[in-house]
């Protein structure tokens, strides 16, 4: 790693990253760790990584999670998916093979930006900027690399930008102060969380499929949208999320349902 005017130590010792400072890193199939990488290690999905591994896999959200994922409950109560690594003593991700990864085109986000990790401290969401730190792994030869590169040309290089931008809306509801203070335990609660941000047609079904339309209000565009576009389904899933977690105004109900609603609480 070649240290440049713009490294930081922070208090705690750890040497973080602007966009432009530079990292030695390369990965190459010659590399005698070529993927060790890929086995023993707990690989978190966001829902933006199910979305696009489901759809290269052609299968359900359902299918997906059951087949490739185990589930399990945060610090904040809120469901978390991790790749299900092999139970035997390889533990090796279900898509490596020694030719590589087969899912690469499509390989979460965790596995794009290695070997760097985002660091975020008051002081950086503060500044608005984003700050890395390279990982330390023994085992990897990529830090032998002889190639220089910017944190920036990495996350460009690694087709890491529309994840991070699926990714700034996500963290919107899970870093919300006032749910991190609150911890979930509800369990209706953690399901319908779970739905919305990772089992996406089985809340596609949930929208389209139940009273869901006839009590908001939701355009037709949205509504042709939701049926075929997962991306903008998520979203959309997010909204429902705010809406349902926080009591936002990210949804509207129609105003016969609210009027019907009053009536029956004897507020009007
Ligand atoms: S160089 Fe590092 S990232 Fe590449 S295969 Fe080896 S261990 Fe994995
Ligand atoms: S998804 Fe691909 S890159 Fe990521 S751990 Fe599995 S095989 Fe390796």
């Amino acid at each position: 790693m070649t240290k440049t005017a713009e490294m930081k130590k922070n208090p705690g010792g750890l040497t973080v990253l602007g966009p432009q400072d530079i990292f030695r890193f390369e990965c190459r199939p010659e590399r005698a760790c070529f993927t060790r990488c890929c086995r023993d290690i707990t690989i978190f999905l966001t829902p933006y990584d199910i979305i696009r591994m489901k759809n290269a896999l052609g299968i359900s959200s359902e299918k997906f999670l059951a087949d490739y994922t185990v589930a399990m409950i945060g610090d904040a109560g809120f469901p978390v998916v991790a790749l299900k690594m092999a139970v035997d003593e390889t533990k090796r991700c279900p898509f490596v093979t020694r030719n590589g990864c087969t899912i690469y085109t499509h390989r979460p986000w965790a596995c794009r930006i290695y070997p760097l990790q985002p660091e975020s401290t008051k002081i950086t969401e503060k500044a608005g900027k984003a700050y890395y730190s390279v990982m330390d792994v023994p085992f990897c030869r990529g830090f032998d690399a002889d190639i220089d590169r910017t944190v920036s040309e990495w996350i460009d290089s690694q087709g890491i930008s529309q994840y991070l931008e699926m990714e700034t809306l996500f963290k919107n509801i899970t870093n919300n102060p006032r749910l991190l203070r609150e911890k979930i335990t509800n369990r209706q609660i953690q399901d319908m969380y779970y739905m919305a941000c990772y089992d996406s047609d089985r809340f596609r079904r949930f929208v389209l499929e139940s009273t869901f339309l006839d009590r908001f209000d939701v355009t037709p565009e949205v509504v042709a949208a939701l049926k075929t576009d997962d991306v903008a389904l998520h979203r959309f899933a997010l909204q429902w999320l705010e809406y349902g977690l926080l009591a936002q105004q990210a949804l509207k109900v129609k105003p016969n349902v609210l009027a019907a609603k009053k009536r029956e609480l004897g507020i009007e």
